[in-house]
């Protein structure tokens, strides 16, 4: 698809259409919607932006890429005075004191808000049934799930509630639903864009990530969002990626895959045929392709779950009812925090912060989170020497396709392993983008670290290869 944000901007320059009617059109799909995409509506702010943007083309004033262009917000980003409630029933009304840098930077550029969105309660989950809202459900089969942990997010772009949305992906929860639901959806690399005002998961692979049916408005996004913030020390300064740059993919030369993703048993057998014919294609037009050696999904999903959940109690460990959210008063202090949190956390969540404690506890830290950290490290150096020896490297985005409705609260294992081709690039802090071509559920994309440019080259030599 071309780029949506082009298009509508043209149109509202010639005033084909005014900004209010586009938004009060979205805001009408999203309200009248099924598949739970929506925790809460901006409508007020979104009519009062929008009357703005249509008196500036009145008065002949020029107006901006982004402004005027709707958008969606999972549930997890601060934007002050909104509800916050990443689909929690703890902070189901807490509302944000603060923006969110990179939201910020979008609302400077004068892109309209729309929705806070639905998704697994504070990024805990692979299918967005992990919430308070009821379960997500899949753009074009609402028998299935619509992903996670950004359901609602990739949901929304995938039925046009959202000309883009804004995921957070710590261990697949952009690349996947967008793989789910048949649309673009990025993950950057770690630190391009600031993660201050997004809800902490797991601090060492979080990502704020751009959700969109086009390249050119994954990157007209990325660009807005990215760059070093003085909030995040752990965000840095990254060069702009021009339009025409990413539109010439001639100097890829060998792109790698994984050899045991694709021969894992628990790969579907026709995702595993329509990748290999999409790596015949890609050789088709004079690429080299090597089969490269990695760590096995099963070493990869323990590893990132072991860190993820140690950094997640750490993270939720603030949250007790006493500075944020709802509280549940008991006999002293203590019973409070504890009867709070038994009681207004998911099983999903308590689980996590169970498991993370335990990571994290003496006695068993250096068997387990040292061994976590230390492996983490040798997966970093194993990609490192991949991109010695070659550009890109291209992945199925799940073993299989969505599940049922209910299918993975029933067996929360199967759910972590249904992770296993997304959390190794996390863990890598690379720059990854789910593409909606060669499987069923799409193909991951990943270069080396800062290399988001070459990522978004390379999806756009695909879209015209196979
Ligand atoms: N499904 C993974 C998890 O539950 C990834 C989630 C995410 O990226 N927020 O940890």
């Amino acid at each position: 698809m071309e780029s949506q944000i082009h298009s509508l901007h043209q149109q509202l320059v010639k005033k084909e259409i005014s900004c209010v009617d586009l938004v009060k059109g979205k805001l009408a799909l999203l309200k009248s919607n099924t598949h739970n995409t929506v925790n809460s509506l901006l409508e007020n702010t979104a009519l009062e932006l929008a009357t703005k943007v249509d008196k500036k083309i009145a008065s002949g004033e020029t107006i901006g890429l982004l402004e005027g262009i709707p958008f969606g917000i999972k549930d997890v980003y601060m934007v002050e005075g909104t509800y916050t409630t990443a689909s929690s029933d703890l902070l189901k009304n807490y509302k944000s004191a603060y923006t969110a840098t990179a939201i910020q930077k979008l609302l400077d550029a004068g892109a309209i808000p729309l929705v806070k969105e639905n998704c697994d309660s504070f990024g805990h989950g692979s299918s967005s049934e992990n919430t308070i809202f009821g379960a997500v459900k899949n753009a074009h089969n609402p028998e299935l799930v619509g992903g996670g942990s950004s359901g609602g997010s990739a949901v929304n772009v995938a039925k046009d509630f959202t000309i883009f949305s804004i995921g957070g992906d710590t261990g697949g929860s952009v690349r996947q639903p967008a793989g789910y639901n048949a649309i673009y959806g990025l993950k950057p690399t770690y630190g391009r864009i600031s993660r201050y005002g997004l809800m902490a998961y797991a601090s060492s692979t979080d990502c704020v990530g751009p959700i969109a049916k086009s390249i050119e408005d994954i990157r007209i996004v990325l660009n807005t969002m990215s760059g070093k913030d003085v909030k995040d020390q752990t965000s840095y300064a990254s060069a702009e990626i021009e339009a025409p740059s990413i539109l010439n993919a001639d100097n890829i030369k060998t792109i790698g895959y994984f050899k045991n993703f694709i021969e894992s048993e628990a790969i579907d057998e026709t995702i595993k045929n329509d990748f290999l014919s999409t790596i015949e294609k890609i050789k088709a037009k004079g690429i080299k392709v090597k089969a490269l050696d990695f760590f096995k999904s099963d070493t990869l999903v323990s590893t990132y779950y072991t860190l993820a959940m140690a950094e997640t109690a750490s993270n939720l460990s603030r949250l007790d009812g006493t500075n944020y959210g709802d509280r549940i008063e008991a006999d002293n202090l203590k019973e409070s925090y504890s009867v709070t949190r038994s009681e207004k956390f998911s099983e999903e969540t308590k689980r996590r912060i169970v498991g993370g404690n335990q990571v994290l506890s003496q006695g068993f830290s250096d068997a387990i989170y040292l061994k976590g950290l230390a492996l983490r490290d040798q997966i970093s150096q194993n990609f490192e020497n991949d991109f010695n020896e070659v550009d890109i490297i291209i992945s199925p985005v799940t073993p299989s396709v969505p599940p049922k409705i209910g299918d993975s609260l029933k067996d929360p294992l199967a759910m972590y392993l249904s992770d296993a081709y997304t959390v190794g690039f996390s863990l890598g802090q690379l720059p990854t983008l789910t593409v909606p071509q060669g499987t069923e559920t799409g193909l991951q994309i990943t270069a080396a670290k800062d290399n988001d440019e070459l990522v978004l080259k390379f999806a756009n030599f695909l879209k015209d290869t196979i």
